[in-house]
């Protein structure tokens, strides 16, 4: 386990879900690398190999419940 990277600010990426930290980039050993929260290694982070900040950002927004919403109701008739 090597040391972290800071994504750069130019970079759009989401805060952690759960407690709101920018996320850093992380290698694993020979691997690749995950994105995950810089508090917390039990909090959400992406499976080695290349950096991939879209899957970080796509477990990490609250966009989904409206969906949630639709397949309540759906249910629900
Ligand atoms: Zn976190």
């Amino acid at each position: 386990m090597k040391g972290y990277v800071n994504i750069p600010g130019s970079i759009y990426c989401r805060l952690c879900r759960e407690c709101g930290a920018r996320p850093i980039i992380a290698r694993v050993s020979d691997i690749g690398y995950v994105v995950k929260c810089s508090n917390n290694d039990n909090h959400y982070q992406t499976m080695p190999g290349l950096i991939d900040i879209e899957d970080w950002n796509n477990h990490n927004t609250i966009t989904a419940a409206p969906i949630d919403f639709n397949i309540k109701s759906r249910l629900a008739w």
